[in-house]
């Protein structure tokens, strides 16, 4: 092999070379999507049976989630705070907060507003 049939197999070789290299970046990025989506997914299923798991087991005798139920309690505590700071009012049926323009309750359904009298007493 001379020189210049080497060289020529060189820059082939390196030609090659650089475009493995650009496959290799877009498949990684490509690779590195598809592991971030499931991933994330991962995590989705963890959290569902996390939260299975603390559903199921709450009342356990041997339950320690003192950091969950504590973390509940202060979120529901937090939502019922804002809620009045937004002035919202009860819900005469369920006692839920809900928005103080809500026609109905966000929990039980019960219609709150556009209640027509006149319709009720043609009953
Ligand atoms: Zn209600």
């Amino acid at each position: 092999m001379d020189f210049f049939e080497k060289l020529s197999d060189t820059a082939i070789a390196i030609g090659k070379e650089v475009s493995d290299r650009a496959k290799d970046v877009s498949s990684c990025a490509m690779l590195q999507y598809d592991i971030r989506s499931r991933e994330g997914y991962l995590n989705e299923l963890y959290q569902d049976l996390g939260k299975k798991y603390y559903e199921d087991h709450k009342d356990d005798e041997d339950a320690d989630f003192t950091e969950i139920d504590g973390l509940i309690k202060e979120l529901d505590e937090m939502r019922r705070e804002l809620m009045e700071k937004k002035g919202a009012d009860k819900c005469p049926k369920c006692g839920n907060y809900v928005a103080k323009d809500a026609d109905y309750c966000s929990k039980c359904g019960k219609q709150l507003k556009g209640v027509d009298v006149e319709a009720d007493e043609e009953e």
